[in-house]
């Protein structure tokens, strides 16, 4: 091939269809890392040169070779992924190292069905990996045949301007200030990781003089950025304005959690010391006593060395592999739950199991003959290290995560019990606990946790906070000899650890515990009567439930009814449907839990983002803008009618409430009523169940007085209504400090769907997360909500607030509120006319 100051075209080296290197499955390669390229599936069994130039290198396994071409450019050859672990069996390197070798000569033959059945794809690369110099244009993205044109190299110049014009690749650059609380720590890495995985461009980070791929968190984290740090920013491809674009904007926005106020409750200052007392840092408030227990890491006995590579790399990616399985499960629960913070964490945890450095190292660290645990364990710390060399506390904190997974993949590799032996109302002490550590105990009902290592911002602190565990960190190793079973009083709100409490001490602690459990306690007891406003308004305060035994903790905790039952949960995380059968027992017996109280179950609210593994429906290109909710009937209406038949199978029908999500026209409503008519009168079913609508798009909301006139309630879900309404996805970690539903537009919504229903005397009531905010409750009242659907352990304090407010003061003020311009002005009005107990 003409061969012109530098630029060079290089035919292709094997017969196939085409791919670009992002479309490649290997995180590294596709990441760019190994260098720009392009890659072939080759239908052929011969690997011929691309170019003429000199064999660089050849590898012991044959099945790589890398050449320099005449022009300088140096250009690896790599037969398949991974098939480094056929140690050669089934290649033919056809030229040794240092040969000189003519443009289409043969350079390697393989068994290509012996080669495809063992290795992970065929897919072969060619990479220039000395890309400082030289950049790639592909000729065609079609299948080619050997010596075909294939691909352009050229060597960069600074000339950038005329290199762009011509380049089909485009690479684009932009600036921008770092909003993250901390800087660029795990969270926001992985946040960024995914933006730019949405797009087919390659982007980097470039702070401080290093550049950093934005496919490796831990190549982020390792640039050490600073909060209001200033960092470039590069894309390059076809969609690189729209990538660079969406990666200023999520640089730019501060995390959800960033944003709220959710410090930790801080006392930083150590205090002197004090007999019998080890000073730490509170990372989540409270008060404890219990029994000390002790809780140690895996330590791993001196590497023999000498294994078998093969099986080291397999068992490490087996390992790896039931790591990432766990952490998925743990996901889909955080996310069935709506906890955001944990399923930030662990997302992060589940990047940072992908991320090419830590993979690549601990596959060195193999292929120089350490054994899987040894060498993941010393990837690990080698990442770690670096970590804490960045003089960032932030960063250096996220070190735990990194352990947290040393420790999950370790126990993955010993084969040892993942659960730990602890006792409920122990006082967990440990070196350091790592965020899966702290689910477990928390499960197990330990009465708190201290540290002798930790930060208060660490992901371990976030998730104690959610779960009201009183924790303490950096305790010092002083924490680590005490003698277990000792009882301590763990004061995390004055961040003292009391190793040899007196009686009195005990005493008087007990005294303060008793006193905030008898508050609770007068709640959870004046939770079983109804509430009533001070001047006699009554409001039900039910319970959003996902199963009977949610339904059994809802009615022990005081709920007027079930307000929401999600149907969905029993659809999702299996292969097949369940039965009308199985639907009716899963109905009847949250209707059987809940005693006399009515039960308001909600059709399946599944498409969108929610798919159904056994229910193909089409591929959105805007899933919570598409077929959702009760869109389903158009779609799949034998699904509705089997539920609809369920629900017309349990008794009492008079507690059966029936609800339809996302309804947006009266049409959809009549169509249900008719069916249900319908199916009743085929299964000769006299009884009819109520029939309620979600208001959950603001035009339901704007039609309610006509949804009322055919609707026998409605029911408000705050957290799509804010979704529709701000036009701000509801699950958008950038966004989610702003789609707060006390904004005024919704307030406005949620009044005139009130006027709308009391036109045709209906009841509203919300169902949404808004109404499990004792902030809100005077303003949904004030605005004429008379059921409120809550979590269940919340009843008790929502019936408590609403006893001690004023119905009619309550109108009065919302109507105010109304004219307010953003939610945050709504907030601060609420904690001035309303203020929090
Ligand atoms: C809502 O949108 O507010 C609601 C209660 O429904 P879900 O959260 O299940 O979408
Ligand atoms: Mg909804």
């Amino acid at each position: 091939m003409p061969n012109n100051n530098k630029e060079l075209t290089l035919s292709a080296p094997l017969s196939g269809p085409v791919l670009t290197l992002a479309n490649v499955p290997d995180a590294v390669f596709a990441s760019g890392a190994m260098g720009d390229g392009i890659a072939i599936d080759p239908l052929n069994d011969t690997l011929y040169a691309p170019c003429a130039g000199e064999v660089i290198h050849v590898a012991r396994t044959g099945h790589a070779v890398t050449l320099r071409a005449d022009n300088g450019a140096e250009l690896l050859l790599h037969l398949g992924l991974d098939t480094v672990e056929l140690q050669g069996d089934g290649f033919s390197m056809l030229v040794k190292e240092g040969a000189r070798v003519s443009h289409g000569q043969p350079l390697l033959r393989y068994d290509l069905d012996k080669v495809a059945q063992r290795c992970k794809s065929l897919v072969s690369l060619l990479v220039i990996t000395n890309g400082e110099h030289f950049q790639a244009r592909p000729i065609t993205l079609k299948a080619v045949k050997v010596g075909e044109p294939l691909l352009h190299i050229l060597a960069k110049t600074s000339n950038r301007t005329q290199d762009q014009e011509q380049d089909v690749s485009l690479e684009v650059f932009g600036q921008v200030r770092i909003a993250h609380r901390g800087g660029l720590h795990a969270r926001p890495a992985a946040l960024i990781r995914q933006t730019a995985q949405g797009f087919k461009s390659r982007s980097h980070l470039h702070f401080g003089g290093k550049s950093a791929s934005c496919d490796s968190v831990m190549g982020m984290m390792g640039l050490a950025v600073t909060e209001h740090a200033e960092v470039h920013v590069s894309s390059r491809g076809s969609d690189a304005e729209a990538a660079l674009q969406a990666l200023l904007a999520t640089l730019s926005t501060a995390l959800a959690e960033e944003t709220q106020a959710v410090a930790p409750p801080t006392n930083p200052h150590r205090r002197a010391a004090e007999d019998g007392v080890l000073h730490g840092v509170c990372a989540a408030p409270g008060l404890a006593t219990g029994p000390l227990v002790r809780l140690k890491g895996i330590q791993l006995p001196p590497d023999p060395g000498g294994h078998d590579i093969e099986d080291q790399r397999r068992r490490l990616s087996n390992a790896l592999e039931h790591v990432s399985q766990e952490i998925r499960l743990t996901l889909d629960d955080t996310r069935a739950r709506r906890h955001r913070d944990e399923e930030a964490i662990f997302s992060a945890h589940l990047a940072l199991l992908e991320d090419p450095l830590l993979l690549d190292a601990a596959r060195v660290f193999i292929e120089q003959g350490s054994a899987a645990t040894h060498a993941w364990s010393r990837s690990i710390d080698a990442q770690c290290q670096v970590l804490q060399q960045l003089g960032n506390t932030l960063l250096a904190e996220r070190a735990n995560d990194l352990r947290d997974l040393r420790q999950r993949v370790l126990r993955a590799l010993l084969g040892e019990a993942w659960q730990f032996d602890v006792p409920p109302g122990a006082i967990v002490a440990a070196q350091e606990l790592t965020p899966s550590d702290l689910l477990q105990l928390s499960a197990q009902g330990v009465a708190g946790v201290c540290m002798a290592e930790g930060g208060a911002t660490s992901h371990v602190a976030i998730l104690a906070r959610g779960k009201g565990l009183p924790c303490l960190v950096a305790l010092g190793d002083d924490l680590l000899g005490r003698e277990p079973g000792t009882s301590v009083v763990l004061d995390a709100d004055g961040g003292r650890l009391e190793l040899a409490p007196s009686a009195e001490r005990l005493t008087q602690v007990r005294h303060e515990q008793a006193q905030r459990t008898a508050r609770r306690a007068e709640q959870h007891a004046l939770a079983h009567t109804p509430a009533q406003t001070r001047d006699g308004i009554t409001v039900d305060v039910a319970a959003n439930v996902a199963s009977s035994v949610d339904a059994a903790q809802a009615l022990a905790n005081g709920a007027d009814g079930v307000g929401l039952l999600r149907t969905e949960f029993l659809f999702v995380d299996r292969h097949t449907a369940p039965d009308q059968a199985e639907q009716r027992q899963a109905y009847q017996a949250v209707l059987d839990a809940m005693g006399d109280k009515p039960v308001i179950i909600r059709t399946i609210d599944v498409g969108g983002d929610k798919q159904l593994a056994y229910l193909p429906l089409p591929t959105e290109a805007n899933p919570v803008l598409g077929l959702r909710g009760i869109r389903l009937a158009q779609v799949q209406p034998q699904l509705l009618d089997q539920q609809l038949r369920a629900l017309l199978q349990t008794r009492p029908l008079n507690r059966c409430r029936i609800l339809l999500p996302m309804v947006t026209e009266v049409d959809e409503l009549l169509h249900i009523r008719q069916r249900l008519e319908a199916l009743a009168t085929e299964m000769g079913v006299n009884e009819r169940p109520q029939l309620g609508v979600m208001i959950e798009v603001p035009a339901a909301a704007l039609l309610a007085e006509q949804l009322a006139e055919q609707a026998d309630f409605l029911s408000i879900g705050t957290n799509d209504l804010s979704q529709y309404t701000l036009a701000m996805d509801r699950d958008h970690a950038g966004l989610a400090a702003r789609v707060d539903a006390l904004h005024p537009a919704l307030l406005r919504l949620i009044a005139q769907t009130c006027a709308g229903a009391a036109k045709h005397g209906r009841w509203v009531g919300v169902c949404g997360a808004l109404a499990s905010d004792p902030l809100a409750t005077p303003v949904l009242i004030g605005l004429g909500v008379r059921e409120l659907s809550v979590s269940p352990p919340q009843i008790g304090e929502i019936k408590d607030r609403v006893r001690h407010l004023d119905a009619v003061q309550c109108a009065r003020l919302s109507a105010e509120l109304l004219n307010l311009g953003s939610a945050d002005a709504v907030r601060r009005a609420c904690h001035q006319h309303w203020p929090l107990g």
